[in-house]
C-alpha cells in the first residue's frame, strides 16, 4: 500500500469533513467509491491494505461516526454509489449512498407518508440499513427487502434477504465488517406496520417536532444506546452530566445523549466526555453504557 497503486486512491487527504463530529482528522489513504465499476478497486485496494497490515474502514456519510484519530495509518473508504428506482408504488430500490432523509422528503412530497418519520434523519441507506437507523417508530428493518452487497474478499456481489441480516437494535449481521460493503438496497414501504402516528403529520409539522427534540449541529445523533428498559439520555441528566462541557465538547442541554462538538473540538475531548458519562452512570446507577456511534480508531 506504500506507493497507492491504485490511481483513484488519493493519499494523505484531509478527511475532517466525513464524520458527524468534524473533528480535524487526515487518512493516510482514501478511496471515493462512486459506482459498481469501482468494487472489484476496492477488493485490490482492501487487500492491498491488509496485506500491509493497515487498518480499514467503511463510511456512508459518516453522521454515526467519531473519528478518534488525528491520522488515520490506513484506508478510509467513502460510499458514494448513486440511485433511486421506483419499482412499484411501494417498493423501491436505493444506491447505498442515497440520503434516507431526500427520499423520504421526496415521497412524502409526493403524497407517500409511510417514509415521513425519516424526514430530517442523517445519512445515506448504506449506513441505515448496516446500524438498522431508525425514529419515530420505524426502523430500517421494518421495510427492509433485500441488499446487494460486495463481498470484498471473493469479488462478487451477493444479495442478503432480511433474516441474513439478523437486524437488531441499532445493529445488523454487517455491522463493524470489512469483508461486505453495502451497494443497494431495496424495501417495501407495505411491509411496515400500520398505524404510525407520525405519518398523519404535515411535512412542516414534523420537522418542527424533530427540531424540537434534537439539537442541529456538530454531532452523530444518539451517542449511547439505550440500556434495557431505560433511556441513555434520563440517565445522563439524572447523573447531572447534562450540558456538561469538556473543552470543545458538550453534552446538548436540548437532548442529553447528544454530544455537540465546537468548531475546532479535539476529538480527545469527546472521548473525555463518554469516559466521564460512562464512569458516572455506572456508579451512580450501576449501568456499563454501550456505544451507538461508531468510533473509528487508528486500529479502525
Ligand atoms: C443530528 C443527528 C440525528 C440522528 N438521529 C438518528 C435517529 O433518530 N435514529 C438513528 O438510527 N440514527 C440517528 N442518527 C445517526 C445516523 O443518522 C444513522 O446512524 C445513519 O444511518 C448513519 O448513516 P451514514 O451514512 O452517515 O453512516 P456512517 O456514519 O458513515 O456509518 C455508520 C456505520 O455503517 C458502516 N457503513 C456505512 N456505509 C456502509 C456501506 N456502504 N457498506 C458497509 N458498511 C457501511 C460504517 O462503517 C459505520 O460502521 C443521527 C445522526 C445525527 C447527526
Amino acid at each position: 500500500m506504500k506507493n497507492a497503486p491504485f490511481s483513484r486512491v488519493e493519499t494523505e487527504r484531509d478527511v475532517t469533513a466525513f464524520s458527524g463530529f468534524k473533528t480535524p482528522a487526515r487518512t493516510a489513504f482514501f478511496f471515493d467509491v462512486r459506482s459498481k465499476d469501482d468494487l472489484p478497486v476496492l477488493s485490490e485496494a482492501v487487500a492491498s491494505a491488509n496485506a500491509s497490515e493497515l487498518p480499514v474502514a467503511y463510511l456512508g456519510d459518516g453522521t454515526n461516526c467519531l473519528f478518534a484519530f488525528d491520522r488515520f495509518p490506513g484506508l478510509l473508504v467513502k460510499n458514494s454509489i448513486p440511485g433511486f428506482r421506483r419499482l412499484e408504488e411501494n417498493r423501491f430500490e436505493a444506491g447505498s449512498a442515497e440520503k434516507v432523509h431526500s427520499v423520504a422528503l421526496v415521497l412524502a412530497t409526493g403524497g407517500n407518508a409511510a417514509l415521513l418519520p425519516w424526514i430530517g434523519l442523517p445519512g445515506t441507506f448504506g449506513g441505515a440499513v448496516v446500524g438498522n437507523a431508525g425514529c419515530f417508530g420505524l426502523e430500517t428493518a421494518d421495510v427492509f427487502e433485500t441488499a446487494d452487497v460486495w463481498n470484498v474478499f471473493d469479488g462478487r456481489l451477493e444479495t442478503l434477504s432480511k433474516p441474513d441480516m439478523a437486524f437488531g437494535y441499532r445493529k445488523s449481521t454487517l455491522k463493524n465488517r470489512t469483508d461486505r460493503f453495502v451497494v443497494s438496497a431495496r424495501f417495501d414501504l407495505s411491509l411496515r406496520a400500520p398505524g404510525n402516528p407520525y405519518e398523519s403529520m404535515g411535512i412542516a409539522e414534523f420537522r418542527e417536532l424533530r427540531r424540537a427534540k434534537q439539537p442541529a449541529g456538530r454531532t452523530c445523533g444518539s451517542f449511547f444506546k439505550n440500556p434495557e428498559g431505560a433511556s441513555a439520555g434520563a440517565l445522563i441528566d439524572r447523573a447531572g452530566l447534562k450540558g456538561w462541557k469538556i473543552g470543545g465538547a458538550e453534552v446538548s442541554t436540548l437532548h442529553a445523549n447528544f454530544f455537540l462538538a465546537a468548531q475546532g473540538a479535539d476529538w480527545r475531548d469527546l472521548i473525555a466526555l463518554r469516559d466521564l458519562i460512562k464512569s458516572r452512570v455506572s456508579e451512580e446507577f450501576g449501568i456499563e453504557l454501550s456505544e451507538e456511534a461508531r468510533i473509528i480508531t487508528e486500529n479502525g
